[in-house]
């Protein structure tokens, strides 16, 4: 491959998918048809916790982040697990449905699991929407500003007197002096191609 950043330039954003018992940060939604029958699709990683969550649930939320979105927000549902941190007591939400929705946000979809399709990596959950709001005019986020004002949103810190390696993809920071060639994000997978350094 040339250069598999052009997936970047795909016009996307970045949302709050949550679900009873958990959540996580994702940018690979998509509408799939509107009117009467109103369908968006969402795809997670396999290996996130969320993943298994929606297996087991008939319902879910995207929430629309906006572009001043506090950097909190992506950093509890983007960068850790409900295995290790309950992240609604972290982040205000709103229930509706018994679904909690980030209540910082544009506004959200409530939607029905309709159908799944599994690869090897991720799931493709396919949901109709039976509820929605809109909370605010902002602008949403787009995952191309997220990728080039990452550092500001998550305002990155490095430990002292360790070099950091932060995943261009999901903002996970690894700390070494170099990275092997096989290394592999354990957040999203991403090769060592898609990490950079961090200047101290
Ligand atoms: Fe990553």
């Amino acid at each position: 491959m040339k250069n598999k950043k052009i997936t970047r330039k795909i016009t996307q954003g970045v949302y709050s998918l949550t679900t009873k018992n958990g959540g996580c940060i994702v940018d690979a939604v998509s509408q799939i048809s509107s009117g009467d029958n109103p369908l968006v699709a969402v795809a997670v990683m396999n290996s996130n916790f969320t993943n298994e969550l929606l297996k087991e649930n008939d319902t879910f939320a995207i929430s629309v982040l906006d572009k001043e979105v506090d950097g909190k927000i992506i950093e509890t549902f983007g960068l850790n697990s409900m295995r290790d941190i309950n992240k609604f007591e972290e982040i205000e939400t709103v229930e509706i449905n018994e679904i909690k929705i980030i209540k910082q946000s544009i506004g959200y979809m409530l939607c029905e699991k309709v159908d799944m399709i599994e690869n090897e990596t991720h799931t493709l959950f396919i949901g109709k929407i039976i509820e929605a709001d809109v909370f605010n005019d902002l602008e949403p986020m787009s995952y191309s500003h997220y990728q080039s004002h990452k550092d500001e949103i998550l305002k990155v810190k490095t430990e002292d007197g360790k070099t950091a390696w932060i995943c261009t993809i999901c903002g996970y920071i690894y700390y070494g002096d170099s990275i092997d060639d096989d290394f592999r994000c354990p957040i999203c997978g991403a090769d060592k191609y898609d990490f950079k350094i961090k200047e101290n």
